[in-house]
């Protein structure tokens, strides 16, 4: 029986709470309003705009959209006024410009369509001076020394590339417009402006490469992005009784469950009811704002999920991913549940990640990257396919500072994610290909195949070239390469700016190179690809890797090739700092030397605040809430031991000593604790952050040790947190 005193008592309410849980509102009904009319209701899409713009204001619009031109400032009037009118027949009595700090999270400022007119009334009104620039105040936000706070002004500046949206809410919508947010000085201060210029850098060297095989209509060549978003699901209430997860959104206690995911069971398993509902619901959110979200799935640790959109250009996708995430959230909230986007909520078990998937296309000439049934004979596309492993290879410190956060720390390097050395997957296929070219030349290509399964009923199916792999950081995946080092929680922008600029530059250099050999002969062209694809393989194919990269003999091969292997935040994030780097987003117009300065303060900032704040949680947490149910349990079992003694019979200490040990230890560890925490004022970002790695994380799992101890054995009804058991498994 559990006494309603005890400290266990939030967690005993949280079970209850658990137990009696049962769903509220409505059930949805996709047969009255199926997904069809439901999908893009909430967006200013090209359909409204259509519907609603003069036809010559509508094509000026739509050509920024699709050729990325520069839009005339005199059609804003027109375009707001449509969009007022449209947002508030949708409900809407405000309007948000919504933008991406460098947090990586995403922040609106609302104001009301109303103004006061002379007569004491009040107008609706949106012009298009307030659609096209907002100012919000935002001197709060980090921007690593660009703007001092007497300078606080900052802009807001519509992206007409990306759909202004309709965000409801049951007491009224707000019609929000996605913005670049940038200094009085123009500087970027956010996440969102660099994603911009480095599809534009992208484009422009793409282009010489397709004029080269002769295409010149120009269509833009855009760079696409699917990312797979994985999270967990956990009852709210185990999540209010977990001042860390409320406060840091991972566990920084917690013993391992007696049953964890080695059943493999949880894996595409049968989604349960309550998830599955709230899955739904996301997607039906989703779906109204134009995000197009295909898959669902169960992942491998239990209480942990997969959401995945179909590609899209890069700017939408990335907006739309922040939507996904702030739709994960919000829906969880109504079915009782919290979503956990944190890379590692849960030691022990798999963290979250995010596969970016990646490639570039245009409209007249597809997917760059699609290497049909016979790459060897498609020039092209081994070009731009070499392009991106020059890139990578080149570029790899970069690849790996731009997933750098304290948080995918936890996960990176860990055997079920990538480690925190970047390499390539290309399959069998692609790698014959570049053997054969460093060879001297290709001439065949393995072929794909039919995989029969010896069921009649049961048809012969293609074959992929290639296997999967799934431990591979950087992998081709028939058509795309997929990023899978980006962390759960992390904007998508980051990762997207890096390959978007990386290969910028990579194709570039090809361009150039061939460029100069052929002085512009048709004739000479091939002989001058084979050429460079075979340097490139020669210089960089080191970086191509198929095995599994999880082994430690990776690793060892990975340092004999060179290869970097940057383990933790601190270690990678120094690269952003490189002139190599500078120069390169410099070079394509990305990003300033300055910008990134900033830039690469800022992440050195959150890295600190961020260990800053869970060792001070777990510091309070071990003083306020283990440490007390430890010693009640000491107690309960000495007075135990005294009361058997004085009427003369045998008390076995085994426990009580290994209790009082642990408590020893835990309070010796918290001391440690307080001491690394004491750091020194002198020294700049990066020597904080040193310090933060070095002295505060080794003190934190040392105190993570000794509690998790206690966990085990001190009894279940005076331990004060739900267990992992609880969290994963009630739901
Ligand atoms: P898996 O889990 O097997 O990797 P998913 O279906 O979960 O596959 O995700 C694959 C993602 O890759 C989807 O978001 C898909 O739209 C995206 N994708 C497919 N083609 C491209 C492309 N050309 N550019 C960018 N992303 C792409
Ligand atoms: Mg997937």
């Amino acid at each position: 029986m559990s006494n309603a005193h005890s400290s266990g008592s939030a967690r005993n309410a949280a079970i209850a709470a658990v137990t009696n849980y049962s769903p509220s509102g409505p059930p949805m009904n996709f047969i009255d309003t199926p997904t069809q009319e439901l999908f893009g209701s909430n967006i200013f899409g090209k359909a409204v705009l259509k519907a609603r713009l003069p036809k010559a204001i509508y094509k000026l619009v739509l050509k920024t959209i699709e050729t990325g031109e520069k839009l005339d400032p005199s059609v804003a009037d027109v375009v707001a006024a449509a969009m007022k009118d449209w947002a508030i027949e949708k409900g809407a009595t405000h309007y948000a410009h919504v933008f991406y700090p460098l947090t990586g999270s995403t922040a609106e400022k609302h104001d009301s369509f109303l103004s006061p007119d002379p007569d004491g009334g009040a107008l609706a009104e949106f012009s298009g001076a307030q659609l096209i620039q907002g100012e919000p105040d935002g001197s709060s936000f980090p921007t690593g020394g660009i703007r001092a706070t007497f300078e606080a002004r900052g802009y807001t500046i519509w992206d007409v590339t990306s759909p202004a949206y309709i965000l409801e809410n049951p007491n009224g919508t707000t019609l929000c417009i996605p913005t670049a947010f940038v200094s009085w000085t123009g500087e970027a201060l956010d996440k969102k402006t660099p994603v911009l210029r480095s599809m534009q850098a992208l484009n422009t060297q793409a282009q010489r490469i397709l004029k080269l095989f002769g295409h010149r209509d120009g269509a833009l060549v855009s760079s696409t992005a699917g990312p797979e978003q994985e999270y967990f699901l956990i009852d709210r209430n185990f999540f209010f009784a977990r001042p860390d997860l409320i406060n840091a959104g991972r566990t920084l206690f917690g013993a391992p469950p007696p049953k964890g995911q080695e059943f493999d069971d949880h894996y595409f398993g049968a989604i349960t009811a309550r998830v599955l509902a709230c899955m739904l619901e996301t997607e039906r959110e989703l779906f109204k704002l134009g995000v197009p979200v295909k898959t669902r799935h169960n992942e491998v640790a239990p209480g942990q999920y997969e959401i995945a959109p179909v590609f899209e250009s890069a700017n939408v996708a990335t907006d739309h991913q922040q939507m996904t995430m702030i739709a994960l959230r919000r829906v969880a909230e109504k079915h009782g549940m919290v979503c956990l986007t944190h890379e590692k909520p849960f030691a022990g078990i798999n963290g979250s990640g995010k596969h970016v998937n990646w490639s570039l296309g245009s409209a007249s000439q597809g997917n760059l990257l699609d290497p049909g049934d016979t790459p060897h004979d498609n020039a092209q596309f081994l070009l731009f396919c070499g392009a991106v492993i020059r890139a990578v290879h080149k570029y790899q410190g970069l690849l790996r500072a731009v997933v750098a956060s304290a948080s995918n720390d936890h996960r990176l390097g860990a055997n079920e994610a990538p480690p925190a050395i970047i390499s390539i997957f290309l399959g069998d296929q692609l790698t014959d290909v570049f053997e054969q070219i460093k060879g001297g030349g290709a001439k065949s290509s393995l072929p794909k195949g039919t995989l029969t399964v010896g069921v009649g009923t049961l048809p012969p199916l293609p074959k992929d070239a290639g296997d999967r792999n799934r431990t591979s950081p950087f992998a081709f995946t028939g058509n795309r390469f997929e990023f899978r080092a980006v962390g759960s929680n992390q904007s998508i922008a980051g990762p997207l700016v890096a390959m978007n600029t990386i290969v910028a530059e990579s194709l570039d250099y090809c361009a150039t190179k061939i460029e100069e050999a052929t002085g512009g002969k048709k004739s000479l062209l091939n002989e001058a690809l084979q050429e460079l694809l075979k340097e490139i393989i020669s210089e960089h194919g080191s970086v191509v890797f198929n095995g599994d990269n999880y082994t430690e003999e990776w690793h060892t091969e990975a340092a004999r090739r060179g290869l970097l292997n940057l383990k933790t935040s601190v270690d990678a994030l120094p690269v952003l700092d490189e002139s190599e780097v500078k120069a390169l987003f410099e070079k394509y117009g990305v990003l300033s030397e300055r910008e990134l300065e900033s830039r690469y303060e800022i992440y050195l900032e959150q890295y600190c605040l961020t260990v800053n704040v869970e060792a001070n949680l777990m510091k309070e947490m071990a003083k306020t809430m283990i440490f007390p149910a430890a010693i009640r349990y000491q107690g309960e079992l000495a007075s135990t031991c005294a009361d058997l003694k004085a009427i003369g019979a045998e008390f076995d200490t085994d426990t009580l000593d290994k209790v009082t040990a642990l408590v020893k230890s835990l309070q010796d560890s918290i001391g440690g604790l307080e001491k690394a925490m004491d750091i020194p004022d002198h020294g700049g970002s990066l020597d904080h952050a040193k310090h933060y790695l070095n002295d505060v994380l080794p003190a934190m799992a040392e105190v993570r040790t000794h509690a998790d101890e206690l966990e085990g054995i001190v009894a279940d009804d005076l331990w004060p947190l739900p267990t992992y058991q609880e969290m994963l498994f009630i739901k």
